[in-house]
Parts: structure tokens; C-alpha cells; sequence
């Protein structure tokens, strides 16, 4: 039973006067469920709550906050039909997806508490005193890393259940140490508040504090505005545009206190396609392309939308191929009327550029919100002077550029914007033989893929999901895997500190077993 509330904490909450509703893209109607946007004072009282609680979750134990993620898949579990039934109302994605995004949430909760329950993540680090040290002392001096306060994690409308209210961003707050107040995506408030409904069993069942999580409702930008501009809010998550990443980014470092916001951002994910990797595997890549651009209906951050080869008539056959390819499928359902508008919008204008030929544009009817999937094709000289051609079309759309030489493709990657992926067709052979053009693709990217598609994001420890700017805010970090983690944290040093009132991480004992870096070597 959906209420429509606020989840603030371990009750529910409806002080503003402001509704909305959400929308089946599908039956292109609203759904039944009224949603009551958080008020000011609803958006404080859930801040001062986490500010509280994070006094006592810093200091639960990797142990028990294993116990409280593990409790949090479980009760997502226990979510069941529901839960699939009103992911799909609300996004349009089909059924196999929200059961493919739930396992993948709840992998990625069980994946934070096996990291906790190791403790190495840590990151202790001992270098002890030595008082006859010639010509001064050394002091004894230890760092480990600690939670940096309550978070705000903006739901991702593309990801109604992996990157929004228990997803990545969240999972690894709460791992951290960190209580997180969700801002709610307007376009799955139902599914949010189901899934936060799961969370606060979770929190109670294993007597996490009161606080320890919030999930606001909204239906404009104000109520995220608010959150970044909280004195006691102390970083922020975000999947999403450019636009709204970047706003928050600068509104958080107006603030008197700046703090960090993990934007995770627009990428059209670049493909170089050299030229051994047409002479055999030809249709192949470009059945298996045609399939990447148009997964999800090619709303994934990952999706191939850029693809860079040199002019060639195994080029041309591959764009004729890869323009075949993907008119066979069938267009697939949005996830909002606005997304799909501004699908509709970004494709034509991009098609209307300058020596831009349309090589694919799906012509029959469609159903609502069905987005029909388009490939264009330009030469490398126009698009290099182009920078419209450059951005993200959101959805199943790819541009082909025809380039001159592999050195016209270097100077394109040199021009483009940072990117979440990037990846190389060819043989081993021809990445040795380009190793400017791999060069220039890694200095681009967060991950560079080897004769592959980008679209799949394994969630595990290697993992990187970021990218330079505008892929992401901080390229340093990921927001996949397990070291997303360290987003939420920062270290502390502690100098000539008593041993038995150190953290366990960092005492002479190594209490909790764990890796650590001891005068400069590994050990547990
Ligand atoms: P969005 O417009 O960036 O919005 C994401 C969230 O941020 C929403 O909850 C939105 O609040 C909030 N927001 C946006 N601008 C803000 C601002 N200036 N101040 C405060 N909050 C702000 O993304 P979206 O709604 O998910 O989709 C719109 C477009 O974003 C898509 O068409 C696509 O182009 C892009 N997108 C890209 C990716 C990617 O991974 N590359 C993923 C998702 C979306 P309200 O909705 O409440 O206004």
C-alpha cells in the first residue's frame, strides 16, 4: 500500500502542501498514488535526525552494519511481486529488467557487508615511534579512514532500484558509517518509498538509530537545492544530466562549508574501431552494436553513443550493416514522456547538422513513449568542428564518424570531453601498432575496454564507473564497486595516541584481524 508520505527516519511524514504523481510511460497516463513533496521543516527535521543518528552509526561495528545491509537485501526480497509490479508501472521497463536491477541491488548490499565484515577497507596505516631517532624523535603516528557525516543520495531515474534509494550510492554511505537522506526521483516515488519501507525494517530489526535513513519526495528541484545547501548535510550523490550535476557541484561549493558531490554524469562512451577489426568480425560487431545502442531503450549511462573508425569500404559496410541491424529491433518503451521529448528533440538536432546523413531512422508506427533508434554517420572534419555532435543524446541513438586516418581519430579523443568508458575494436596486434590512439582513449575514460561493448557494469572491486569531468565530478573515485566506499570517508591521523583507547583497526594487537600497512609492509 502505497501512502505517498515521506519517510522520515522510522515514520512516515505528509506536512507540505505540495502533490504530484507519478506515470505509466506505457499506458501514458499518471498512476494512482498521490505524493506529498517534502516541506522545509520535513527536509530539516530529517537532516537534525541523521545529524543525531550519525553520532551512534559511526561507531556501530563493520559487524553489525554488515548485519543491518545484509537485513536490507533480505527485506527487498521479501518486497517481492510488488515491488516488480510497481518498478514497471512506473518506468515502462520490462519485467526481466526490474528482476535483473533488484538482484543487482541486492548483490550490491551483500557485496558493502562482506567488505565490512573483512575490515581491511580501512586502510590502517602504523608507523610507529622511535624516541631514539637521531637528529629528532618520531612520534608514533597511525591513520585509518572514518565516515564523513550524513549524505544526500539523489535517485537516478534510469536506475529505479540499483542507483536510487538503496542503490549503490546509499549501500556505500551506509557502509561507510555515513546515514543518508534519499532525494527521491519524482518519476519512481512509489517504487522509493517501497524500498525505503524495506530499509527501515531493516534499520529496526537490527537496531540501527533512528535516522539512520530518510527518503524525501519531490517534484521540482527545491527540495534537493535545500538538502545540498544544509550546513549539517556533508556530501552528496548523484546519477544524472550534465546540467543538474554540475548545479549541484557549484551550489555545494558556495556554500560556507564546501562539501564534496559525487556527480556521476552525461558520456557518450566512444568506440575506436581499428581497421583489422572489420576485415573478419565485421557484421558481428555491428549486430552486436546495433544491440548495445539499443538496450534499455538506451538509457544507460554506458550506451555507445560515438563510434570512430577510418573511412573505408569495410567501414561503410559495417554503418550499413550496424543500420540493418538495429531497424530490426523493436523500439522499447521510455522511461518518462520527458525523457522520450527530449530524445526526440537532441536526435533532431543532431541529425540536422552540418554534413550529418541519417543512416538509420526506425519509420513504423510505435507505441507511447517508444523511442524510435537512429544512427547517423559524419566525417571526422565535421565533427571535430562541431561540438554539438560531441553530447549525449539520451536513449537509443549513435553517432558513426568517418575519419581520415587514425590521426584524425587521435585528435578527436584529444578534443573530447571525459568519458565513462571508452573502447577499442582490433586485434592485439593493432593496439600496439596505434598505442598514440590507446593513449589518447585512456586519458579520456575511467574504464577502456578491449573488443567489447561498454553497456554491462559489473558491480565488484575493480570496478571503475567515473570518469573525467563531465563523466563525472571526481575522477578520482567510482560509483560501482565496492570502493565506492571511499566517497564517504577521510582519514585521521593519530599521533602518540594510548594504545587500548585507539580504534581497533589501529591497535598494537590488530584486534579485528585486519590487513594493514605496518612500517611500510602489509601484514594482518
Ligand atoms: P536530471 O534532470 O539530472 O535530474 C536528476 C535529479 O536531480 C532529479 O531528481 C532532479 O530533481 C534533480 N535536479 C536536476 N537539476 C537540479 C538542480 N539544478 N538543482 C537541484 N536538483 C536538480 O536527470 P533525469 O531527471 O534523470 O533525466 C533527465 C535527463 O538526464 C535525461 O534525459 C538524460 O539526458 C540525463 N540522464 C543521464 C544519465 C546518465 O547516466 N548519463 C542518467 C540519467 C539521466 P527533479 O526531478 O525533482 O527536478
Amino acid at each position: 500500500m502505497i501512502s505517498g508520505k515521506n519517510t522520515i527516519g522510522n515514520k512516515l511524514s505528509k506536512q507540505g502542501d505540495i502533490t504530484f504523481k507519478t506515470f505509466n510511460p506505457k499506458e501514458n497516463k499518471p498512476t494512482e498514488w498521490t505524493f506529498y513533496e517534502a516541506s522545509s521543516a520535513e527536509i530539516n527535521e530529517a537532516v537534525e535526525l541523521a545529524t543525531s543518528a550519525f553520532k551512534i552509526y559511526k561507531n556501530v561495528t563493520g559487524i553489525k552494519k554488515a548485519e543491518f545491509l545484509e537485513a536490507i537485501a533480505t527485506e527487498i526480497e521479501t518486497l517481492g511481486e510488488e515491488l516488480i509490479l510497481i518498478y514497471c508501472k512506473e518506468s515502462g521497463l520490462p519485467e526481466g529488467r526490474a528482476r535483473g536491477e533488484r538482484g543487482r541491488t541486492m548483490g550490491q548490499l551483500r557485496a558493502f557487508a562482506a567488505l565490512l565484515k573483512d575490515g581491511s577497507w580501512v586502510e590502517a596505516v602504523i608507523e610507529k615511534a622511535q624516541p631514539n631517532r637521531d637528529p629528532m624523535p618520531k612520534s608514533d603516528i597511525r591513520k585509518m579512514l572514518f565516515p564523513i557525516g550524513p549524505v544526500v543520495v539523489f535517485g537516478a531515474s534510469n536506475f529505479p532500484l540499483a542507483f536510487s534509494t538503496a542503490g549503490g550510492d546509499t549501500a556505500s554511505a551506509l557502509a561507510a558509517g555515513c546515514p543518508v537522506i534519499v532525494k527521491s526521483h519524482p518519476m519512481h516515488a512509489a517504487t522509493g518509498e517501497l524500498v525505503s519501507s524495506a530499509v527501515i525494517k531493516a534499520a529496526e530489526k537490527t537496531g540501527m538509530p533512528n535516522g539512520v535513513f530518510s527518503n524525501l519526495n519531490s517534484s521540482g528541484i527545491t527540495v534537493g537545492q535545500q538538502l545540498v545547501k544544509h550546513p549539517k548535510v556533508k556530501a552528496v550523490g548523484f546519477t544524472g544530466s550534465i546540467a543538474g550535476g554540475t548545479a549541484l557541484y557549484k551550489l555545494a561549493n558556495e556554500r560556507v562549508e564546501p562539501i564534496p558531490v559525487f556527480a556521476e554524469m552525461g558520456s557518450i562512451n566512444p568506440i575506436v574501431v581499428l581497421p583489422s577489426a572489420l576485415e573478419k568480425e565485421r557484421d558481428e560487431w555491428a549486430a552486436k552494436y546495433a544491440s548495445s545502442i539499443t538496450m534499455g531503450a538506451g538509457q544507460f549511462c554506458t550506451n555507445p553513443g560515438l563510434v570512430l573508425g577510418v573511412k573505408s569500404k569495410n567501414l561503410d559496410d559495417f554503418i550499413t550493416t550496424l543500420s540493418a541491424e538495429i531497424l530490426k529491433l523493436e523500439p522499447t518503451c521510455m522511461l518518462h514522456p520527458n525523457i522520450y521529448a527530449k530524445y526526440n528533440e537532441g536526435k533532431k538536432e543532431l541529425s540536422g547538422q552540418n554534413g550529418v546523413t541519417v543512416t538509420a531512422d526506425y519509420e513504423k508506427d510505435v507505441g507511447a513513449n517508444e523511442a524510435k533508434q537512429t544512427i547517423l554517420n559524419v566525417s571526422g572534419a565535421d565533427f571535430l568542428a562541431n561540438t554539438k555532435l560531441h553530447t549525449e543524446v539520451f536513449g537509443p541513438f549513435s553517432v558513426v564518424v568517418s575519419c581520415k586516418n587514425t590521426t584524425e581519430i587521435e585528435t578527436i579523443l584529444n578534443h573530447l570531453e571525459g568519458q565513462l568508458t571508452g573502447t577499442v575494436l582490433g586485434s592485439e596486434d593493432d593496439l600496439a601498432a596505434h598505442s598514440n590512439v590507446v593513449d589518447a582513449l585512456q586519458s579520456r575514460v575511467g574504464r577502456i575496454l578491449f573488443n567489447g561493448v561498454p553497456t554491462g557494469v559489473e558491480v565488484n572491486s575493480s570496478m571503475v564507473h567515473g570518469g573525467p569531468f563531465p563523466a563525472s565530478t571526481d575522477s578520482r573515485f567510482t560509483s560501482v564497486g565496492t570502493s565506492a566506499i571511499k566517497r564517504w570517508v577521510r582519514p585521521v591521523s593519530f599521533q602518540d595516541w594510548p594504545n587500548k583507547l585507539l580504534p581497533q583497526a589501529l591497535q598494537n594487537e590488530n584486534p579485528l584481524g585486519i590487513v594493514r600497512l605496518e612500517e611500510g609492509s602489509y601484514t594482518n
